[in-house]
């Protein structure tokens, strides 16, 4: 066995000693990325190279203290263009199993994002589920949107891979199927419970390779009233506002609207209705029913990416470039910070800042350490650069002159969180060299 092959095994087996949940056994031994050889939506090959980001270790695979000198499993993190159908998608896929069985983020742990969830279940359940209906939601967490549901008329049913997570959904009584979903999974689930008036997936068609088996899953388990919501962070957003951290192994895709026609069409999927929300850093919420072709309030959308260029690799050349500038940037400005004596703590161990840290190279001499409110992820290192992650608490001891947000989505909450430590003078700074 190689030596690409055996490190994720044994990076794997330390989490899931954590995790205490499952055997290795379960396992392929066949732990290495594979080169996607064509678009995943509309199957051209050819694709386009936009941005590469290097070797990177999967942004969620915290280094245990004792296993900080061992190497660590990192695979190759780039970015291409379908230009037949406007697909963007990572050019290696990490298997699902290594990144996905045992999951450190969990929907409660953000009020703000508890309460977006619960909008989307309420307003939904309203319009699409009669009395007795099923809801399904694919890539359920920890039951936290579904249990936010307040009609007591209506079954529901959360299917999620990660088995850590699926012991915190049982106790909010959430019954929870701990697989990935697939079409067999789909029939078998119309079999049992019946077809679903609302199938909801939030921020999980981007995890997922084979779209058209997920896409053939709903079109047999959606009833012929029922709606298919789901939630993708937009690719516009991305390109608008560099956030190319938010690019990493688990996120295959990243979604315009004229893919997603083209991915729902060939399943026999309509799609309805697009809503944009300032979640992810820019997330649009899709509305798909039985049927063929798209609405009119879609064509708005399909004509603005059209004029925006989101198609054209040129558009994702000024997008490299400006990923680049901010490499430079960043570690420039840590670097001086660091020259006038000021101590600077990251703020959020999410996996965008794995990503950024990792791209830019900002390693503990620049940046010694991270505070992160998820408990799961203290006391463990961030992946490749290896700061440590401490309580929130730690803060009073750290006393940081710069907090480096580096979960910047979450900035409105972290301000409110910190009005003391701003009041005090500290200063905030994005990942982007923002000032806030
Ligand atoms: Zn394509």
């Amino acid at each position: 066995m190689s030596t690409e092959q055996t490190l994720p095994q044994q990076a794997l087996s330390e989490r899931l000693e954590r995790a205490q949940v499952i055997p290795l056994s379960e396992f392929s031994p066949d732990t290495a990325s594979w080169e996607r050889p064509a678009c995943r939506v509309c199957g051209t090959g050819g694709l386009i190279e936009i941005l590469n980001l290097g070797e990177q270790p999967p942004a969620n695979a915290f280094v245990l203290p004792k296993d900080a000198n061992n190497p660590e499993a990192k695979y190759p993190l780039s970015l291409r263009l379908c230009e037949s159908c406007g697909m963007v998608q990572l050019g290696h896929v990490v298997p699902a199993e290594l990144l996905f069985r045992s999951y450190l983020f969990f929907t409660s742990s953000s009020k703000w994002m508890a309460d977006h969830f619960s909008n989307l279940m309420n307003e939904n359940a309203e319009q699409y589920v009669p009395a007795g209906g099923l809801v399904v939601e694919i890539g359920s967490n920890d039951g936290t949107a579904l249990s936010a549901i307040r009609r007591r008329d209506v079954r529901l049913l959360g299917i999620d891979p990660a088995r850590n997570i699926q012991v915190l959904a049982a106790s909010r009584a959430i019954p929870t199927i701990a697989e990935f979903f697939s079409e067999p999974l789909a029939e078998e689930v119309a079999r049992v419970a019946g077809q679903a008036s609302m199938i909801v997936a939030c921020n999980v068609l981007g995890h997922i390779d084979n779209l058209d088996d997920v896409c053939r899953g709903v079109r047999r388990l959606l009833s012929p009233a029922g709606a298919f919501v789901f939630e993708v962070p937009y690719l516009k957003n991305l390109l608008d506002k560099t956030e190319y951290d938010t690019v990493y192994h688990e996120h295959l895709s990243y979604f315009a609207v004229r893919p997603l026609v083209t991915l729902m069409n060939r399943h026999g999927l309509r799609m309805e209705r697009i809503q944009s929300f300032p979640v992810h850093g820019g997330t649009i919420r899709c509305t798909a029913k039985l049927g063929s072709g798209f609405s009119d309030d879609v064509q708005t959308w399909l004509d603005q990416e059209e004029k925006a260029g989101l198609a054209d690799r040129f558009t994702y050349g000024v997008f490299a470039a400006l990923a680049s500038k901010n490499r430079h940037e960043l570690t420039t400005k840590l670097t001086e910070l660091k020259r006038q004596g000021l101590k600077v703590v990251g703020y959020g161990a999410p996996a965008k800042g794995t990503v950024r840290l990792n791209y830019c190279k900002v390693t503990t001499a620049l940046l010694p350490d991270v505070i992160d409110s998820t408990p799961a992820k203290q006391g463990l290192l961030i992946p490749g650069t290896h700061q440590p992650i401490h309580p929130p608490s730690a803060l009073a001891d750290l006393k940081p002159d710069v907090l480096l947000l580096l979960a910047w989505n979450h900035a409105p909450e972290i301000l409110a969180r910190e009005a003391e430590l701003k009041a005090r003078g500290c200063r905030f700074l994005t990942p982007n060299l923002e000032e806030l």
